[in-house]
């Protein structure tokens, strides 16, 4: 188990290079080139929200929530133990703090 955070612009740029090609196109005819070079113009310490304008996709720099089935900031990653036993193709899962609060009420 351990603590969640937002993934930082450092992270996304590393994930994207790794993801897209140079050159590679997409169908509003922007090229990864591009985004990647709006990538490198935000602040070091851009938010989630500036990095989900650049991309277009909260995955990039927030987490999935298992429970609430929303991307979250700040949570918790499940690993290993009964996770790998409930979901394929993963052995990690992700419960947002709100959905953690929920759970310590029941
Ligand atoms: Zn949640």
């Amino acid at each position: 188990m351990r603590k969640l955070r937002p993934k930082s612009l450092k992270e996304v740029i590393e994930k994207y290079k790794e993801q897209y090609p140079r050159n590679c196109r997409f169908f509003d005819g922007k090229s990864s080139n591009n985004m990647l070079q709006e990538l490198l113009a935000l602040p070091p310490k851009a938010s989630p929200k500036q990095i989900f304008n650049v991309i277009g996709n909260e995955s990039w720099a927030r987490h999935f929530c298992a429970e609430c089935k929303e991307y979250f900031s700040r949570g918790i990653a499940f690993e290993g133990g009964e996770a790998e036993m409930y979901v394929c193709n993963s052995r990690i899962i992700y419960v947002c703090n709100s959905c953690i609060r929920k759970a310590l009420k029941l």
